[in-house]
C-alpha cells in the first residue's frame, strides 16, 4: 500500500535527513518508525502526504507514484494525526470532527453524523463530548478527538506522528489500548512515529529501526526484540 523506492531527503541546508530509502507497508498493516530525535522519522512520514517532497527517488500508495497526485487528493486519501493537535478552539468536538470530511465537500449533516460514529469509536460518548469546545477536555480526550477526525473522512491510510506523546504514561497506554482495539476494526495502513521502543513493540506489525537517515532494521517486533 506505501512503498518506498530509493528516497533520499535533503534540505536546503545540506541536512540529508533520509538516505536512500526502500521499504514497503502491506495493506491493513501498522509500521512503527523508532528511534532517536533527528533520525528522519518525521521527513519520512511527510513526504508520505506531500508535505515534504523528496529530493530523489519514488513513493508509491496504493501502486499510484504520488509524485503526479494532486496533494490536495491524495490527502483525501490519507489521514493525518500529531501530538499538537491542532483542534480548533472556537468549534465544539463534533465540528471539529466533522471538519476534514466538510472540507472533502461532503453534506454538514452527513459529515456530523459521521463525526459522531467516529467520536464513540475513539470512546467519547458523542451526546456528551460532541458539543463541547476543545478547551473543556483532557489532554487525552483531545487526542482521541485528533484520531477520530482523522479518520472521520475512512482514508485507507493513517499518518501518526507521536500522536500519543503529549499524555501522562497512565493515559497514554490506556490510548495505546483504545487505538489498538480501534485499529483491529477498521484496519487502516499505519505509519506511526515514536522515540518510545516500548510504544513501537506494543503498536506496530512491524518496526523500522531508525539509524541517522536509515532504516537499520525493519522486521516484527518478536524479531527486533530478540536480535542483539
Ligand atoms: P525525527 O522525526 O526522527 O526526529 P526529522 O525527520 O524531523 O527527524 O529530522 C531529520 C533531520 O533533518 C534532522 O537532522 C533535522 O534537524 C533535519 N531537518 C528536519 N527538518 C528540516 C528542515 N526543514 N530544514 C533543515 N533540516 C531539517
Ligand atoms: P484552515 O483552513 O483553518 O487553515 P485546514 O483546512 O488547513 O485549516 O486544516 C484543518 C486541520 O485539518 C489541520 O489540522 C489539518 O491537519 C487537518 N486536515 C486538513 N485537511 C486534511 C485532510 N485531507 N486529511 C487529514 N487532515 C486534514
Amino acid at each position: 500500500m506505501i512503498r518506498f523506492e530509493h528516497v533520499t531527503k535533503r534540505y536546503p541546508d545540506g541536512t540529508t535527513a533520509v538516505d536512500d530509502l526502500s521499504f514497503e507497508v502491506a495493506e491493513g498493516e501498522l509500521v512503527t518508525l523508532v528511534g532517536p530525535s533527528g533520525c528522519g522519522k518525521t521527513t519520512t512520514m511527510m513526504m508520505v502526504n506531500r508535505l515534504i517532497e523528496p529530493t530523489s527517488g519514488r513513493i508509491r500508495v496504493g501502486g499510484e507514484d504520488i509524485a503526479g497526485v494532486d496533494p490536495v487528493r491524495l490527502r483525501r486519501r490519507i489521514g493525518y494525526v500529531i501530538q499538537q493537535v491542532g483542534l480548533f478552539p472556537h468549534r465544539t468536538v463534533l465540528d471539529n470532527t466533522a471538519s476534514v470530511p466538510v472540507l472533502l465537500g461532503w453534506k454538514r449533516a452527513k459529515a456530523r453524523a459521521r463525526a459522531a460514529e467516529l467520536l464513540d469509536l475513539v470512546g467519547l460518548d458523542p451526546k456528551t463530548y460532541g458539543p463541547r469546545y476543545p478547551e473543556q477536555l483532557s489532554g487525552g480526550q483531545r487526542q482521541r478527538v485528533g484520531v477520530a477526525r482523522a479518520l472521520a473522512a475512512d482514508p485507507p491510510v493513517l499518518l501518526m506522528d507521536e500522536p500519543f506523546g503529549a499524555v501522562d504514561p497512565v493515559v497514554r497506554e490506556q490510548l495505546q489500548d483504545e487505538f489498538l482495539r480501534m485499529q483491529a476494526a477498521v484496519r487502516k495502513t499505519v505509519l506511526l512515529v515514536t522515540h518510545d521502543i516500548e510504544e513501537a513493540v506494543r503498536l506496530g506489525d512491524r518496526i523500522a529501526v531508525y539509524g541517522q537517515g536509515r532504516i537499520e532494521q525493519f522486521d516484527t517486533p518478536g524479531a527486533v526484540l530478540g536480535s542483539p
